[in-house]
Formats: C-alpha cells, structure tokens, sequence
C-alpha cells in the first residue's frame, strides 16, 4: 500500500486531468451566418428552426420546440400541459432549482417524493405514496445522467391519469432500456446552459412527444407569451397567460455546431463513467452510481456514496484525502434537499405571501425523504468531462481506493 499523498506519499493522480476547447471554428461560422440573416428572430430566421430539426433528427422525434433555458423549458412544459392554480406537481428533492421554478409560477405546489438509495433518481413506490387528488402531473428528474426507472413511472401516471414531464437538463442522450431519455414522458425539457453536456450559453428545449398537432401549437405558443404564430391560427390575443422564453438565433446557431458534438461527448462521458463504476464495485465503503439495467447513463457528473461507519471518518477527512491525491472532488451536491430550503421552509414563494402553498396541505418537513437526506450527508461528487481519458479514471479509481484502504486499515489499527 502506497502511503497516503496526505503524509507525503505520492499521488494517485500522476497526469493532469484531460482537457480541451468546447467551441471552436464551427460556431464561429454558424453565428456569422446567422448574423448575415439580417434578423435575430427565431421565427424569421433559420438557425433555431435548424437546430430544432437536428436535435429531432438526433432523437427520432417530430416535434420540439425552443426556449430560453432549461428552467423555461419546464415552465413551458407545465403550463402548455395545463398544470394550474392549486395543483400538485411531484418531483425529486435533489435537483436544480430550475425543475419546481415553473411549478410555483403556475402556482402549482411542489411535492417532494423520496429517491432510491443509490441511483439517486425517484422511488417509483415513493411516488405512488405522495399521490392526492391535486396530483396532476410527476417531473422525473434523470440526475446526473441517470435515466429514472421510466416503465414503473409511466405506468403509476397512466393508472392516475398524470402527466410525464422528463428533466433532461443533466441526460443528454442517456438511454432507458434503448429508448432516450427526452422521449418517454409526454414531454422532454432539455438545458444548454454553459454548463450542461452542450451549451448555448443559456438556452433550452422542450420536446413533445405523444400530443397532437394542437398540443406542439400550445407549447409553442407557452415559450412566446402565447402568441399563436401559425398559419392555421395567427393571433396576438392570447386567452390565458404565458411568458416570454424566446431562443435568439445567436443560440441556436451555437446550438446548431454544439449537437454534431454531441454524440461524441456522449459517449466518451458514458465509456468513462461504466469505467469508474466497474472499478469502484467491491471496494469497501464504497458504493458506485446504481445504473438501471440495460440502461446508459451519460454522466453529466459522478457521484458515488459512502459508508462512514464502515470506513471509520468523516466526510470531509474523505474528501480532504482525495483532494491531496489530486483528485478533485465536492462533498455532496446541493446543501439540501430543496424542501428545506427557506423557501419551502417559509412556505413563501412571492415575499408576503404563503400562496400558492396553503392551497394544499402539503409539508415540507425535514426526514419527510430519508434517503434523500442521507444521500446528501454521504455522497461524493466527482466531476465528469468528455476531455478526461482512461487513464483519468483508473488514477481517480486508484486514489479511491488508496483512501478507502487507508482508513478501514487505520479503523482496524485503532480497535486492535
Ligand atoms: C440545469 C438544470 C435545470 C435548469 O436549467 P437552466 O438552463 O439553468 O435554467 C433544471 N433541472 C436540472 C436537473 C438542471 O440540472
């Protein structure tokens, strides 16, 4: 056994991690173009009608529409679906902000449901149980990449008639059982923020995948104040509500030479990813990112858990460890689950208010998602870029291991 960086010994991490440039020449040229149009205007112009037309070629789907984020995306989603005053939203407590944003602007109530232990994604069961008679619609967030346990979702939604909506902000072409995520649900909500598998600065992309002609005309019309901009129906009278979350040609031009990469980053963030689990499985105290069978996960970042109690240290004695073996690393995800975030805490969405909150009787109370909590008091989050090599993840793996070894052995010392 190497001794630990920490006392001086060398570091599992011999390389620097892989690098390189995400936009080159290509967007360059696509935003030129763009320019050239003469207008930045998704609706006159080619770019974003182009970029949508690839990402529907790329999914084998027939119809998407744009938006300005991903946090629009699903905003978009719910209220194109009908997601109104007083209704319940189910959703995961580990996730962006941006996944319940557009549940509370409809003055929809979020509802948080448990996650499973290791795939950090939502218990099917868990769901079921948070079902009432205001349940109208279920946002499964793929974590990380991760594809949610999509036949037993669908199944709960068809038997209480509830809408699917996919965050796919973290799963670019992650694949459930063959199918891509982005396709499952009634509809698919995408980010190009800058830190997403492709960016377009800030942009995002909804996906409508079993409705009719009318439904993509009311997603449509949701992202650009509900105006109707169809030939069949032209009007600027819209009857209900909507923002605007327009995507500019600018985007989705960059848009346009981001997807050709994307595949590409893809698959190497995917054969990088199944490369570190298969070398973390067995190690003690350690337990890998749970992938579903015959399921892909394109790794937007890695995280893995561990045994304290096993292991015998902290976290952050864990963490520190790693880190001085040169591999960067983040103790936990977000800080909390979002119910306990002031927000929720507060029940005060707009300052001065508790609406839409006391429409429903709903709690946010902490231990109300166990697994949730614990995830984030146990995992280790390990970033994740299509520029790392193998070699990237054998050292991570090494020092992994390094450390785990490290401190059951001095566990083991001690109780001697
Ligand atoms: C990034 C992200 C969002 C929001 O996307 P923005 O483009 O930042 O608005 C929503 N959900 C998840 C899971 C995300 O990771």
């Amino acid at each position: 056994m190497e001794q630990p960086a920490m006392l001086g010994g060398p570091k599992a991490k011999t390389v620097p991690f892989g690098s390189g440039k995400r936009f080159g020449r290509e967007e360059a040229d696509e935003l030129l173009e763009a320019l050239q149009q003469g207008t930045l205007f998704y609706h006159f112009g080619e770019k974003v009608k182009t970029f949508l037309s690839d990402f529907n070629k790329l999914y084998g789907i027939s119809a998407s529409v744009a938006a300005s984020s991903g946090t629009a995306a699903l905003h978009t989603a719910l209220g194109a679906a009908g997601i109104t005053v007083g209704d319940e939203v189910i959703t995961s407590p580990i996730t962006d902000q941006g996944t319940i944003v557009g549940v509370l602007y409809q003055n929809a109530i979020p509802v948080f449901a448990d996650l499973e232990p290791h795939s950090f994604n939502l218990s099917p069961e868990a769901i079921e149980k948070k079902i009432t008679s205001r349940t109208k619609a279920i946002i499964a967030v793929h974590l990380a990449g991760n594809p949610c346990r999509m036949d037993e979702i669908l199944s709960i939604a068809k038997k209480h008639r509830l809408i699917v909506i996919e965050d796919c902000a973290q799963s670019y072409l992650a694949k459930y059982k063959g199918k891509l995520t982005g396709t499952l649900g009634d509809y698919g909500c995408f980010s190009t923020n800058d830190f997403k598998h492709i960016s377009t600065g800030d942009g995002g992309i909804i996906t409508v995948n079993y409705g009719s002609r009318e439904d993509y005309e009311r997603v449509h019309a949701f992202a650009d104040k509900n105006y109707s901009r169809f030939e069949s129906n032209v009007t600027r009278e819209p009857s209900h509500l909507a923002p605007n979350y327009r995507m500019t040609e600018l985007q989705g031009a960059v848009g346009i030479a981001q997807l050709k990469k994307l595949p590409w980053i893809c698959r190497k963030r995917n054969e990088l990813g199944t490369l570190l689990t298969d070398r973390l499985k067995g190690l003690t105290g350690i337990t890998p990112m749970e992938i579903e069978e015959n399921s892909e996960c394109t790794y937007w970042f890695y995280m893995f858990r561990i045994d304290l109690e096993e292991l015998g240290c902290t976290r952050e004695e864990f963490s520190e460890f790693l880190r001085e073996e040169g591999i960067p690393n983040q103790a936990g995800y977000i800080p909390k689950p979002l119910y306990l975030t002031p927000l929720f805490q507060r029940k005060e969405a707009y300052p001065g208010s508790t609406f839409p909150f006391h429409l429903s009787d709903v709690s946010y109370q902490e231990g109300s998602c166990p697994n949730a909590e614990e995830i984030l008091k146990t995992a280790i989050k390990l970033p994740m870029s299509e520029f790392f090599t193998q070699q990237d993840m054998e050292e991570t793996a090494a020092g992994i291991n390094k450390a785990a070894h490290y401190f059951t052995c001095s566990r083991r010392a001690e109780k001697a």
